[in-house]
């Protein structure tokens, strides 16, 4: 099983995993069921390109677990995807759903193609085409898509379109981070950002520590980091002296406009030529001293070398997945102690909010945004508050304080359900 799901993240997830395993001595068979995803599905995802010929794209849909409900999950179009990335960011799904005591499993999706290279339509046939492959498997009470690296609100809207021609009438619960028109909630798509911005006040409360006028570094400024970058500046008054996306790194010691750098990538589509503060390299970027560190784009960024150099006392992993394993081992070691919001925490806004549209496209009432964000934030701050309560009671890493308690629910599903036949 491991060869199939072969890739540096699914190692991390598993890696992960096993660490939690021991520490709730989970019995060897149950592991496997726990960590291998339940369904991984292959599809070759043919689309006609503007100019006539034809490419064919690879398409992947993982679904990790089916105890509490359907499957959840975003859908990523970027070149690098595998079907083992896939695999690794469904299981984590899997775990943030339980730590927010959401009643799915995880899921994830993902085609190997990068969006940028693709006009409007060829995203559209791309998109249309991947749903269709995917109808035989989904649906709203088995597997929930969602928005991901590369897809947006327009890529959703195609797919509940695909799905609802399909069926025959409109079904807006097959997709979250729809536009409002077609069944969207309020705050969707500032809900992982915001999420993230009330963990790092939670953190820094917890520290007591004052944010204003500290320092924030934000790598990768697309819809989290952006918006995360956004409340840390105009909520809470920090400073956030470094950004960067795909293309480009910026430094700016007394604080960048983020305003300003959002509306640049709004009208350029990225910070290529941004003028409010220097270039630097990017790889620089997330060794800068700063007091909260913000990795918002890619998987792995932070490896066992980088855990050495990283200098924040707040550590919020708002992409999946950023910290490797034997990076973290370095973190728990080093004498700095700095504080890590892990991942499936951390990011966990995003998840939280698509489950109220699904909740709100079930029942066809929708909820003003206030009603949306005071839930979330409810429901971030008892998952906050048990990984506290965890780590003193085990002595254990935010992180696996984080684990323990999800996978500790999903077992407890698996084992209530028992076993088939
Ligand atoms: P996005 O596509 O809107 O933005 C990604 C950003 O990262 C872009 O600015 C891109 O240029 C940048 N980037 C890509 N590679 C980079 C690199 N090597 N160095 C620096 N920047 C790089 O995606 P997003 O929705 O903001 O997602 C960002 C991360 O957050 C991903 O890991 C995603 O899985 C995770 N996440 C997103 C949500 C959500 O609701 N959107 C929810 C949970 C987790």
């Amino acid at each position: 099983m491991d060869e199939i799901f072969s890739d540096p993240s699914f190692d991390i997830a598993c890696e992960q995993f096993r660490q939690i395993a021991d520490h709730l001595a989970i019995p060897g068979d149950l592991r496997a069921r726990l960590m291998y995803p339940k369904r991984a599905i292959t599809v070759s995802v043919p689309v006609r390109l503007d100019d006539g010929s034809t490419k064919v794209f690879q398409g992947y849909r993982v679904q990790h677990h089916l105890s509490m409900g359907p499957t959840k999950g975003g859908t990523r179009f970027a070149k690098s995807v595998t079907l083992g990335e896939v695999a690794a960011l469904a299981m984590w799904m899997s775990w943030k759903c339980a730590i927010a005591g959401l009643p799915y499993g995880g899921a994830k999706g993902g085609v190997r193609a990068e969006p940028r290279e693709l006009s409007l339509r060829e995203l559209e046939r791309l998109s249309r085409r991947y749903m269709q492959e995917m109808i035989p498997f989904i649906g709203p009470r088995t597997d929930v898509m969602g928005p991901d690296m590369g897809t947006n609100e327009q890529v959703m809207a195609w797919f509940m379109d695909t799905y609802s021609a399909h069926i025959g009438h409109a079904v807006p619960e097959i997709v979250t981070g729809k536009p409002m028109s077609v069944g969207g909630t309020y705050g969707r798509r500032e809900s992982t950002g915001r999420g993230v911005v009330y963990l790092i006040e939670r953190a820094a409360n917890f520290l007591k520590l004052k944010l204003s006028d500290r320092t924030a570094v934000v790598q990768g400024f697309g819809n989290v980091g952006s918006i995360a970058a956004h409340g840390l500046v105009y909520k809470n008054g920090m400073k956030v002296i470094a950004i960067s996306d795909a293309t480009s790194a910026f430094f700016n010691k007394k604080g960048i406009d983020i305003w300003r750098a959002q509306t640049h990538v709004m009208e350029k589509g990225d910070l290529r030529g941004f003028d409010g503060a220097e270039p630097i390299s990017p790889e620089t970027l997330l060794t800068i001293p700063c007091d909260v560190l913000v990795p918002a784009a890619i998987g792995g960024v932070i490896d066992a070398p980088m855990a050495e150099k990283i200098q924040c006392r707040i550590l919020a992993e708002a992409a999946n997945g950023p910290t490797t394993a034997e990076a973290d081992a370095v973190l728990n070691q080093r004498q700095d102690e700095i504080f890590v919001l892990p991942d499936i925490l951390c990011n966990a806004g995003g998840v939280i909010v698509s489950y109220f549209e699904w909740v709100q496209s079930l029942q066809s009432l929708f909820w003003k945004e206030t009603e949306v964000m005071d839930r979330l934030f409810r429901i971030l701050e008892q998952s906050f508050t048990a990984v506290l309560k965890r780590v003193k009671r085990d002595g254990i890493s935010n992180r696996l304080a984080s684990l323990a308690i999800a996978v500790e629910r999903v077992m407890d599903a698996r084992v209530n359900r028992g076993l088939f036949p």
